[in-house]
């Protein structure tokens, strides 16, 4: 048997970590790494954070799980802050980002189905976007690399090139149901909508009855220094999914909607069995208590704004490999110029100079630090690029 006990779907490198301190993991052979990955937008608090695992440690001590047969007073005052804190009127929780997807297609398809027009199933979603790997998130998406060989995929999908208006307006019949779409693009490379596509989509909506739903599992939650995405364009969406950094770590996610665009999801209409247990109430809780705290998301706009800085004056010593800066906040990518390869050059990063980054879609590198980064995390991480820009050798055209 060849096999590997762990389903061999990832490509998983040779960092082995076994503890996390802060803004650093240290792998099994005691080696320790600037964490600017943290787990993909995940560790917003960093690793250890003391308010954090304080309250993960209490609440398994008192109560784990119990079924969502029962009253919830962990759920509601979780969904209650979220609430307080956002668009919505009414939050579902899920174990994970896909399982957020899921519910936000639900609920669109819902909403225009008890709303009397059962034939608006189709959900408009953009080129190079990543809503996760269930069935129907990467139905939502028209990237191959996930979908091929996993046919027949859910019908009611149609794809527009991201940042293209136009183009996304033209797909509109009277089978739509609403657009899809990542505020600030994550995996496909750290692109921005851009404001004229964002509030446009929203005004398409707006005149037409679609629903605006919003990926922010990557870009939402103090990752681009507001707590939301959305809240650089002006406009609200109807329905939005959160993930990554609402759980620091546990696995929580969440559909957030108005109460209109919920307004099919009643009784018997949707369910999970751990989505929103008090353990999950209580990770989630204890991030936004320290989101919350005045001055936190200025203090990843400050970051957000030195790092980019830092990596402008970088660029001209290195222009044969940097290409241009991306992204919002701490949401930060690098473009390389070829021959430079992203997953090449973050393994390089990696391997060589104990900087942890991520690569993503068009040859861009992903910079998604713990938000609780402080400027001798920049000045660290900034020393170590550039180092690792000197020593880097694209990889031999073959
Ligand atoms: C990570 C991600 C997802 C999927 O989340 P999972 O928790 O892996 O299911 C969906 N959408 C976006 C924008 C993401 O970045």
């Amino acid at each position: 048997m060849s096999i590997t006990p762990l389903m061999p779907v990832y490509p998983r490198c040779d960092v082995r970590p076994v503890r996390g301190e802060g803004c650093y993991l240290i792998g099994e052979r005691g080696e320790r790494y600037l964490d600017f990955a943290a787990g993909i937008a995940v560790n917003a608090l960093g690793h250890g954070h003391p308010t954090f695992t304080k309250a993960v440690q209490d609440q398994v001590a008192t109560l784990m799980h119990v079924s969502n047969l029962y009253g919830s007073p962990q759920g509601e005052a979780l969904a209650q802050r979220i609430v307080d804190n956002s668009f919505a009127d009414t939050v579902f929780f899920t174990n994970s980002g896909a399982e957020a997807v899921e519910c936000a297609i639900k609920t669109a398809r819902r909403y225009h189905y008890v709303n009397g027009n059962p034939q608006r199933t189709k959900i408009i979603t953009f080129t190079n976007a990543f809503h996760g790997r269930t069935m129907g998130a990467i139905s939502a998406t028209n990237q191959a690399k996930m979908r091929d060989g996993f046919e027949p995929l859910l019908p009611g999908f149609d794809y527009a090139p991201f940042n293209d208006l136009d183009a996304a307006l033209a797909l509109v019949d009277d089978q739509t149901a609403g657009f899809m779409v990542e505020t600030v693009q994550g995996e496909g490379g750290m692109t921005a909508g851009t404001p004229e596509f964002i509030r446009g989509l929203r005004q398409a909506c707006d005149a037409h009855g679609m629903l605006l739903i919003l990926d922010e599992i990557q870009c939402g939650y103090g990752r681009t220094g507001k707590m939301w995405a959305y809240e650089h364009y002006g406009i609200t969406p109807d329905i939005m999914t959160a993930a990554k950094g609402i759980g620091n770590g546990f696995p929580l996610g969440a559909c957030l909607a108005t109460e209109a665009a919920a307004k099919g999801m009643v009784f018997g209409t949707h369910g999970s069995t751990y989505g929103g247990n008090p353990l999950a109430m209580a990770a989630g809780m204890a991030v936004l208590d320290v989101m919350t705290q005045p001055g936190f998301l200025d203090h990843v706009t400050r970051m957000g704004e030195r790092l980019r800085a830092a990596f402008e004056q970088m660029i001209p010593n290195h222009d044969h490999l940097f290409d241009e800066i991306r992204g919002k906040g701490l949401m930060l990518g690098i473009k390389l110029k070829e021959p430079a390869v992203a997953r090449d050059f973050v393994a390089h990063l990696r391997d060589n100079h104990g900087l942890l980054t991520v690569a993503a879609g068009e040859n861009v590198f992903r910079v998604l630090p713990p938000l609780v980064i402080e400027e001798r995390h920049i000045a660290e991480c900034v020393e170590k690029l550039s180092a690792g820009a000197r020593s880097y050798a694209p990889p031999a055209d073959d």
